[in-house]
């Protein structure tokens, strides 16, 4: 007698959608991601109802073989790793092969990809089942359309916020992508209205111009340092600019953004006594080192990660800050502030 039965595809594709999907702005920043790993230069995305009727998302990358439309669809197909090695050196911000398949899963989705060379493909799926699959346009990049979210999963539905609410969080996950890649120029388009536009042309400081006002950017100063292991870059607010949350500190590992309380910490140790009370500064920090010291696998949505040598990163990112700070005379640079 036997009572353990392994699930088939198409629901352990839903149950792992309950994780890699919560809400239209994942479905967001799943694709968008897809596309700047593609080596995509124009990303745009448009909006029907905070994106719980509709996300469109077209990009210019590198596009998909027709060979490979349908198996990127299958749990755990990528193109981004092929071996255990590899996990360990991860470069591109998707590598678990569960976007396509999960998202697919809970939606209606139609895909148009090519490589440019030779026709391109489109596919169509209905809540994770294949409906049309046929030669298409041949204009490199891929088209995405995601429609009726959630439109099989009446819970998931159920739990969404207001569209204002869902239209915020896309907006956060643009913003974020938009600053980790300055060099892609990003377009989020809600019911015909254009909420970011950035050129692309690779200024970091235009695109925080874009998101937060020219006034704020312009009170933004650069600060760049290194140690052994890591460098440090970045851009971060006078302290007479103040905001009553964290949210508005965003640090970023090898061009992913991450969340990381103690990283967090170190900038407001770099601000030192400057900052009032219970107000944050904005600030955006870039960090690089050898994808070996982080361990992005910690969680599905792939925002928090494990870092080593966390001590001598944390040191350098509030020396960095201080500095910044003590070459403008900010802070003293006596011994007692050392
Ligand atoms: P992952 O990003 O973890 O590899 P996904 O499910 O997000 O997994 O995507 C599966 C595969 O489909 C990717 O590895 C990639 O080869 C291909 N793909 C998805 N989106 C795009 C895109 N916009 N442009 C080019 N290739 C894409
Ligand atoms: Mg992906």
């Amino acid at each position: 007698m036997r009572k353990i039965v392994q699930l088939d595809e198409a629901l352990s594709n839903k149950i792992a959608a309950g994780e890699v999907v919560e809400r239209p702005a994942s479905v967001v920043k799943e694709l968008v991601e897809n596309a700047i790993d593609a080596n995509s230069t124009i990303v745009e995305i448009e909006l029907e109802e905070a994106g719980l009727s509709r996300i469109r998302i077209i990009d210019n990358g590198d596009g998909i073989l027709p060979d490979d439309v349908e198996t990127a669809f299958k749990r755990h197909a990528t193109s981004k790793i092929k071996d255990e090695s590899d996990l360990f050196r991860i470069r591109t911000l998707g590598f678990r092969g569960e976007a396509l398949p999960s998202i697919a899963s809970v939606s209606r989705f139609e895909l148009k990809s090519s490589t440019g060379d030779g026709a391109g493909k489109r596919i169509v799926l209905e809540g994770g089942a294949v409906k049309e699959l046929e030669p298409a346009s041949s204009r490199k990049g891929t088209d995405i359309t995601v429609s009726d979210l959630f439109y099989n999963t009446p819970a998931r539905l159920k739990y969404m916020k207001t569209i204002h609410t869902e239209l915020g969080n896309i907006t956060d996950v643009a913003n974020r992508l938009a600053l980790a890649h300055p060099e892609v120029s990003f377009r989020l388009i809600h019911n015909d209205r254009k909420l970011l536009h950035t050129t692309g042309n690779g200024d970091v400081l235009q695109v925080l111009a874009a998101i937060y006002g020219i006034n704020i950017a312009k009170k933004m100063i650069p600060v760049q340092g290194s140690s052994l292991d890591f460098t440090v870059k970045g851009f971060i607010a006078l302290p007479e600019i103040t905001r009553a949350s964290r949210s508005y500190i965003s640090t970023m590992v090898n061009g992913r953004f991450i969340k990381n309380y103690p990283l967090a910490n170190s900038i407001l140790d770099g601000y030192h006594t400057l900052l009032p009370i219970g107000r944050y500064p904005i600030a955006l920090l870039s960090l690089e080192m050898d994808p070996i010291l982080v361990d992005v696998n910690v969680h599905p949505s792939k925002m928090e990660v494990r870092l080593s040598k966390e001590q001598e990163l944390n040191q350098l990112v509030a020396e960095t800050i201080k500095n910044s700070f003590k070459t403008r005379e900010l802070i003293p640079s006596g011994p007692e502030n050392i």
